[in-house]
């Protein structure tokens, strides 16, 4: 071989492996939406390589996956997602599988509880009772999430556990202290009737706190449109009542509220499901604990 192509065979190997991605040996982890990618961000950190499908700043709940992201699903290591009605098309890309995917879902994690219409609920017609799928609403769910998702990290990666077990314990620590909060709110209230102007994701928190609420729309309705005769339920509600606040809800447009305050003159108050987050938010960091912390005052501020 001459030096000219010595020289030319070592360049093109030396390109080959400048331009070969570098071999990510992390276990990978798809999830669908922001509160599982927030608890396996504090549990397992850099150790994995994360996805979240569902993209910042947009719904989940008319959400489709692409061709590209059904294949990430099929070759991750561990596939998390909820398993309610927002899910349905998980049901699919499980079952058309060529192998058993390790998948979690999230309602068969904890005590799920129906979708309940209340009084007043503008709830959609022959609609069949679902279970309601917004189970991290409850920081007591979120622990028993949270301690599944840490056996099943450790299962990955047995050789992390140490690092996996700390981190989980620290994070449950900081759920456990969460509930307390939300408790103690509960146990201090001056009032037990709290009102959403929205769609209602809550069904859990206020069934752990016992809290009677009255809202516009079921959790995950797909009904946008609100009719007068419910928001005047509303407002007598908050009339009768005399509730200092409304609750509305992230990535809404709050006209509902906003017509229950200048009917009432009462506050209008953020309750933040944790679906998603905002571009803006997912840059900035923010976790389920910062966002469910910034609920708690909500809630005292509403029902004091
Ligand atoms: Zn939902």
């Amino acid at each position: 071989m001459t030096a000219w192509a010595l020289c030319l065979l070592l360049l093109c190997a030396a390109l080959a492996c400048g331009h070969a991605e570098p071999e990510d040996a992390r276990p990978s982890v798809v999830v669908t939406i922001f509160p599982q990618y927030d608890f396996i961000r504090a549990i397992a950190g850099d150790l994995v390589k994360l996805e979240m499908l569902v993209k910042p700043g947009s719904e989940v709940h008319g959400f489709d996956p692409t061709f590209a992201e059904v294949s990430t699903i099929l070759h991750a290591d561990l596939f998390v997602y909820v398993g309610g009605e927002s899910d349905r098309w998980t049901e699919d890309v499980l079952n058309r599988s060529d192998h058993a995917i390790n998948a979690i879902s999230l309602l068969e994690v904890v005590d799920a509880l129906d979708e309940e219409t209340v009084e007043g609920m503008q709830a959609e017609e022959e609609e069949e009772t679902a279970k309601d799928e917004h189970v991290w609403t409850s920081p007591k769910n979120a622990i028993r999430i949270v301690e599944t998702l840490r056996d099943a990290l450790i299962k990955l990666m047995p050789e992390e556990a140490g690092t996996l077990s700390a981190n989980a314990e620290r994070y449950i620590g900081e759920l456990n202290a969460l509930d307390e909060r939300f408790h103690d709110i509960a146990a201090h209230a001056k009032r037990s009737t709290v009102v959403f102007a929205e769609r209602f994701p809550f069904r859990y928190l206020m069934h752990d706190l016992g809290l009677t609420y009255y809202a516009a729309l079921p959790g995950c309705s797909s009904n946008e449109e609100v009719s007068l005769s419910t928001i005047a339920f509303l407002i007598e509600r908050v009339q009768e009542e005399q509730l200092p606040s409304v609750f509305y809800i992230e990535f809404s447009d709050e006209k509902v509220a906003d017509a229950i305050v200048s009917a009432t003159g009462c506050k209008k108050l953020l309750l933040h499901s944790c679906h998603n987050v905002s571009k803006a938010d997912f840059d900035a960091g923010v976790t389920y604990l910062d966002l469910m912390k910034q609920n708690a005052e909500a809630l005292r501020e509403a029902v004091n």
